[in-house]
């Protein structure tokens, strides 16, 4: 979105930001389930019709109306944003408004681990790409009862790789000096992987994926790749396989994470890497895109 060469449009001119969290300064005239002061996080989805088929079977996400903050609509790196009350959540007590900024990413990961490939206690994972989205899709797995959570990265992801340790992997691969094919094809009689999860993108991560499912096993690409596919997908036919695309999430799977900070079972302070002024945001994107950074929070209010 920062250099507006994603796979969909960015309405520029506009203001960035679409994970955040904050206190209601002010309430409209009809809003009636929250008040000025409640401590709040938001779902991305600032404008939908309410009308079409996909609103009306809980796949707002999807409707063609659909507007999201950052890209859609003006986002939140600002001092305001401007919210309506249905994609409104509260946070609980104990969670800090730091890691409720970080809510989005984690329900994004619950999508494709719990409502998409409907993972079960005893599957063996595979995770390609150790980003935010790759390392809670670990902690997914984990809080799904995966017995084994094998997360693959490359030179450079190094710090990524550790922290995927750190959130339930149980095996970390660096694809650079480690072929992951053997090591995946020794599980489940040889036959590979019941899950994996592309949250890299690139067409070689496909194809890396296809080599290490097992037949009738499911892959669940979540990372976008502008890019065309330039193999053949005759494995997905000879394995059997089900490719899913998997996009956003929605008001229930917020409130099933939100709980899972507030019990604890999900920790997000430790993905939260570095802390900025909403002024130093260039920096931000550096951090990220040299793999440095993980998460990093920005906040307006410092340094005034
Ligand atoms: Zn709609
Ligand atoms: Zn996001």
């Amino acid at each position: 979105m920062h250099h507006n060469n994603v796979s969909y449009p960015v309405e520029v001119p506009l203001i960035l930001g679409h994970e955040f969290s904050g206190i209601i300064a002010k309430t409209g005239s009809r809003v009636e389930k929250f008040k000025t002061g409640d401590r709040v996080t938001a779902e991305t989805h600032a404008e939908y019709c309410g009308k079409c088929l996909l609103c009306r079977t809980n796949d707002y996400r999807l409707c063609r109306d659909r507007k999201g903050y950052g890209f859609g609509v003006d986002g939140a790196y600002a001092e305001y944003v401007k919210v309506p009350e249905r994609i409104l959540h509260r946070v609980p007590d104990n969670v800090s408004l730091e890691e409720a900024a970080l809510t989005e990413p984690l329900c994004v990961a619950y999508n494709v681990v719990v409502e998409k490939m409907k993972v079960k206690p005893g599957d063996v994972a595979v995770v390609i790409g150790p980003g935010p989205i790759g390392i809670l899709a670990c902690k997914m797995l984990e809080l799904s009862g995966a017995s084994e959570i094998i997360v693959i990265g490359t030179g450079g992801d190094e710090k990524r790789l550790e922290m995927a340790g750190k959130y339930g992997a149980t095996m970390i691969i660096n694809s650079d000096n480690t072929d992951p094919v053997p090591i995946v094809l020794e599980k489940n009689e040889g036959y590979g992987a019941d899950v994996v999860v592309d949250a890299a993108g690139p067409a070689a991560t496909l194809k890396l994926s296809l080599e290490l499912v097992r037949p009738s096993g499911i892959i669940n690409k979540v990372a976008w790749g502008p890019e065309p596919v330039d193999f053949s997908l005759d494995k997905l036919i000879s394995k059997a396989v089900t490719l899913q695309g998997s996009f956003s999430h929605t008001w229930d799977i917020w409130e099933k994470c939100l709980k899972l900070m507030e019990e604890g079972q999900v920790n997000l302070a430790d993905l939260i890497t570095h802390r900025l002024s909403l002024e130093d945001w260039e920096k931000g994107f550096e951090l990220v895109e040299s793999r440095e950074g993980i998460k990093v929070v920005l906040k307006p209010n410092i340094g005034k």
